[in-house]
C-alpha cells in the first residue's frame, strides 16, 4: 500500500523536489505577476476615468461660467431680498456650542450640559468630542461657477453677513471644507432651504436660499462634496446662493478665508488650463451684452 503511493505520488516528489519547487515558485510568481499587473492596469484605468470626469466637470463648468457672463448683468440683481432672521442664525450657533465669545471658552465642549434651544427653536445635535480644535485643511468656493452678485459688508444700512453668488437654479452647491451638517432645513426666515456645516470647535459655513437639500442633520461630508441645488426659496429676488462663514456666532468676510478667485472678482471653477480660466476671465472683463 505505501508502495503503491510511493510509486503513485510521493517518491517521484520527493525525487524531483528541486525541479518541482521550482516549478511551483515560477507558477506562484507567474500568478502574483499577473495579479501585479491587472491591479495596476485597474489602477492606471481608475486613474484615467477619475483624470477623464475632472475634466469633464472642469470643462462643463467652464461652459456654465461662460453661459453666466453672458447674462451677468442680469444675475446681478438676484440677491437676498428683505429681511433675514439673521439673529436666528447666531442663536443657533451658540445653542450649538460652537466657538467662543472673546476671552471665553466655548459654550459647550464634549460631555458639558449644552444650553437648552428655546421653544420652536431647532435643536441643534451634540457637539462631537470628535471636532477637530481647527479645521487645518483649505477651503474653496461653494459653486463652480456663477456671478457675484452681493459682497459681505454694508447694505442696506446694515451688514450684509455673507457673499451672494447668483446662477441658475440646479446649479451644484458644495461644501467648502470637510465637516458635519448641523442643520439642514427651511425653518429660519428668510434663508429658505438650509444648511449649516461644522468645520471645527469654531468656525462654520452657512447655503442658504437652496431648491434643494442633499444632505441631512448628523452627515459628515468632504470638501467639494454636494450639499444643496441652488435656487430662489425664501426672501429672494432670484436663484442664488447666500454664503456665510462664521467663527462663533461672528460672521467673516468669506472673501478672507476662500482662496483668491481664479477669474478675477468671480468664483469661477477651481480647475482649467490657465489658458481656458484666462479666456473666461477676459469675458468676465467684458462688458456684458445689453
Ligand atoms: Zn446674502
Amino acid at each position: 500500500m505505501s508502495a503503491r503511493w510511493v510509486s503513485a505520488g510521493l517518491l517521484p516528489c520527493l525525487l524531483c523536489l528541486g525541479s518541482c519547487a521550482t516549478v511551483q515558485q515560477q507558477d506562484w510568481y507567474g500568478k502574483a505577476h499577473d495579479t501585479a499587473v491587472k491591479a495596476t492596469d485597474v489602477a492606471v484605468d481608475k486613474t484615467q476615468q477619475a483624470f477623464s470626469v475632472a475634466q469633464d466637470r472642469s470643462q462643463k463648468a467652464l461652459q456654465r461660467m461662460q453661459h453666466y457672463l453672458a447674462e451677468k448683468d442680469v444675475l446681478k440683481t438676484f440677491h437676498d431680498a428683505g429681511d433675514q432672521s439673521e439673529t436666528a442664525i447666531g442663536d443657533f450657533l451658540r445653542k450649538a456650542g460652537v466657538g467662543a465669545k472673546p476671552g471665553g471658552a466655548p459654550a459647550s465642549k464634549g460631555g458639558g450640559k449644552a444650553p437648552q434651544p428655546g421653544a420652536g427653536t431647532p435643536r441643534p445635535p451634540a457637539l462631537p468630542t470628535t471636532l477637530p480644535e481647527r479645521y487645518s485643511g483649505d477651503m474653496q468656493w461653494p459653486l463652480e461657477a456663477g456671478i457675484v452678485s452681493s459682497e459681505y459688508g454694508a447694505r442696506w444700512g446694515k451688514i450684509h453677513k455673507g457673499i451672494d453668488i447668483a446662477a441658475d437654479a440646479g446649479e451644484p452647491v458644495y461644501a467648502v471644507a470637510d465637516g458635519d451638517v448641523i442643520y439642514a432645513d427651511n425653518k429660519m426666515r428668510g434663508y429658505g432651504n438650509v444648511v449649516i456645516l461644522r468645520h471645527d470647535r469654531q468656525r462654520t459655513s452657512l447655503y442658504a436660499h437652496n431648491s434643494e437639500l442633499k444632505v441631512k442633520v448628523g452627515d459628515h461630508v468632504a470638501r467639494g462634496s454636494l450639499v444643496a441645488l441652488l435656487g430662489n426659496t425664501g426672501h429672494s429676488t432670484g436663484p442664488h446662493v447666500h454664503f456665510e462663514i462664521r467663527d462663533g456666532d461672528q460672521p467673516v468676510n468669506p472673501r478672507s478665508v476662500l482662496p483668491a478667485a481664479k477669474l478675477g472678482d468671480l468664483p469661477g471653477p477651481d480647475t482649467g488650463t490657465a489658458a481656458e480660466l484666462s479666456r473666461v476671465a477676459q469675458l468676465g472683463a467684458q462688458p456684458a451684452s445689453p
